[in-house]
């Protein structure tokens, strides 16, 4: 399980473990990224939330990742990215699976508003550059499907700080919730992404 405050880079390295080690990547971001895409009753009902930078009602989140991880692909292992994020889904998920370890990436906030601040998706694939750090071969436009990127609405300034402030209301307390279990292990987030993924693999090797 990968935790921290939006834009420490728990979605990019969540792909690459995930490729490494054939594990599904569970992101409740995702998944309700594609359901407002999808126009679906959720995705309806989640879309003003996420726009503003508001957490999604518990028991909608809960119900799609009860669905994702109920899915075959995950019997086999997964990364969990971006879930949970309320004391309430941490003792939900307690009920729907076991955890081998928790990792809470760490990262300034300056440097967090700039990786927030340059961040572009593609809104066909859901791949995620940064106009710097990881910026396309095309200026742009996806790697992998030529789509023009984005900046998602909650990447603005307006909704930044509120996903920040609901972070260290809501989603701070569940680190201690895993601390006190034992299973928090800390991560410096900051470097590159080879860096990070360094230190990831060699704290994923002491477990
Ligand atoms: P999160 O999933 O935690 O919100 P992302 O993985 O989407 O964060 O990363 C946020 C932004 O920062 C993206 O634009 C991504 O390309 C970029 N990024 C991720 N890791 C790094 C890094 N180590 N150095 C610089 N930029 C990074
Ligand atoms: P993320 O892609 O993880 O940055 O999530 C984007 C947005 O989706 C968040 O700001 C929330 O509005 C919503 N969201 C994602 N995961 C959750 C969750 N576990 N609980 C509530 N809302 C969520």
């Amino acid at each position: 399980m990968f935790l921290g405050p939006p834009g420490a880079g728990k979605g990019t390295q969540a792909v690459r473990l995930a490729r490494a080690r054939h594990l599904a990547h569970l992101s409740t971001g995702d998944l309700l990224r594609a359901a407002v895409a999808e126009g679906t009753p959720l995705g309806r009902a989640a879309d003003a939330h996420i726009r503003a930078g508001r957490l999604v009602p518990d028991d909608l989140v809960l119900g799609a990742l009860r669905e994702r991880i109920g899915r075959s692909d995950a019997r086999a292992g997964f990364v969990l990215d971006g879930f949970p994020r309320t004391l309430a889904q941490a003792r939900a998920l307690d009920a729907m699976a076991e955890l081998d370890a928790v990792v809470s990436f760490e990262l300034p906030e300056p440097v967090l508003l700039e990786r927030l601040a340059g961040r572009r998706i593609c809104p066909k694939c859901g791949a995620v550059y940064h106009v710097s750090a990881s910026p396309p071969r095309e200026p742009g436009r996806c790697d992998r499907d030529g789509v023009e990127l984005r900046q998602r609405p909650d990447d603005r300034p307006e909704a930044v700080s509120v996903r920040l402030r609901v972070y260290a209301e809501q989603t701070e307390p569940v680190l201690a919730y895993y601390r006190e279990r034992g299973l928090l292990r800390p991560l410096d987030a900051s470097g590159s992404t080879d860096e990070v993924a360094r230190r990831l693999t060699a704290l994923l090797e002491g477990e």
